[in-house]
């Protein structure tokens, strides 16, 4: 990482206009001064595949949620700074209970997580008794802690039959359940009603707009979209899973990516010779994230040198959530 060179050139092309990066030089200096504050400090950071590009190239690991919690795990660092939303540094720091875990904005939190509250999927398991909780790593350690099993989008076909449980209560999100249970015919599947409003607010009809533009493109998307969305899909992936997605496409040029931009400027890095372009057939601005863009630059390099904001898991909630999340982690990706 830290290659800033690449955040500005990828920058000019896959950036919706606002998150343009103006001054490489400046963005040249933050970035060395936070990998100097991350030496210094015996600090790791990672990145969510989400977050802006001159924000991934300053970090030491950038992936998908099972990515960065299975790195999160394996590290020997003494201090974890998440660059992603409040639940992912939740989760790092009840894999890593005796480092110290930092998010550097507070901001930083997800519609999706807060569709789902300890009270309403108390309500839910109440109505649906005899159910395995299989809970989408996008909740609160709370939540987590009421549930059988985590699962991220990289491996929620894999958890749903690898349970021998044949009734399964699938939350929070809609369309991430929905995707599952049709992989998966052959258990009962109840899915809980919440959904990510960066993902749920595409329309096949965008989608349909941009592939006119760009007949031969293969499309991509993420499961948190919509039904509709996902059937003109040719890939259904986690973010890091549309790496390797492009891999299977090797004939292709163009491909109509169905998930927040962001994860646009890896694609560019890992396949400089193919284009990507937003399925919302704009320039990302349906697709955009706001939370993940909380996390500046500015805000990294004050988290390293505040030791802010310091997260931290109710003992007993981190206890019974760990157990969810190895759980989880035993299962390997999708594919
Ligand atoms: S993209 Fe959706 S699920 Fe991911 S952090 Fe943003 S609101 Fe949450």
């Amino acid at each position: 990482m830290r290659d800033v060179e690449s955040a500005v050139a990828v920058a000019e092309e896959a950036v919706p206009e606002h998150w343009r990066v103006t001054d490489s030089q400046s963005v040249s200096r933050s970035i060395a001064r936070i990998s100097t504050l991350a030496r210094a400090r015996h600090a790791v950071l990672l990145a969510h595949n989400y977050q802006l590009p001159e924000v991934q190239e300053a970090s030491d690991f950038v992936g998908d949620s099972l990515g960065l919690s299975l790195e999160a795990q394996k590290t020997d660092a003494d201090l974890i700074v998440f660059c992603g939303v409040h639940f992912m540094a939740e989760s790092a720091k009840i894999l890593n209970p005796a480092k110290t875990v930092l998010l550097p904005s507070l901001s930083a939190g997800c519609a999706l997580a807060d569709s789902i509250t300890p009270e309403s999927l108390l309500r839910w398991k109440e109505r649906y008794p005899d159910h395995t909780v299989v809970t989408y790593i996008n909740s609160s350690a709370e939540v987590k802690a009421l549930s059988d099993i985590c699962c991220t989008s990289a491996n929620a076909v894999a958890v749903v039959r690898s349970l021998p449980a044949s009734k399964i209560l699938f939350t929070p999100d809609r369309n991430l359940g929905r995707w599952v249970a049709r992989q998966v015919p052959e258990k009962e599947i109840v899915i809980y009603d919440g959904a990510c409003p960066t993902h749920d607010v595409l329309r096949d009809a965008s989608v349909e707009a941009a592939r006119r533009a760009h007949p031969d493109a293969v499309i991509i998307a993420h499961p948190e979209c919509r039904e509709d969305v996902l059937a003109m899909a040719d890939e259904v992936c986690s973010t890091s899973g549309m790496l390797a997605a492009v891999e299977r496409h090797p004939e292709a040029r163009t491909f109509l990516i169905a998930t927040e931009w962001a994860l646009i400027h890896q694609l560019k890095k890992r396949f400089p010779g193919r284009q990507f372009i937003p399925a919302d057939g704009c320039i990302g601005c349906r697709l955009h994230c706001p939370y993940m863009k909380m996390i500046t630059l500015e805000a990294v390099e004050r988290s390293l040198r505040e030791n802010v904001f310091e997260i931290t898991v109710d003992p007993e909630d981190a206890r019974l959530a760990r157990r969810a999340l190895d759980r989880m982690m035993a299962v390997p990706r999708d594919r």
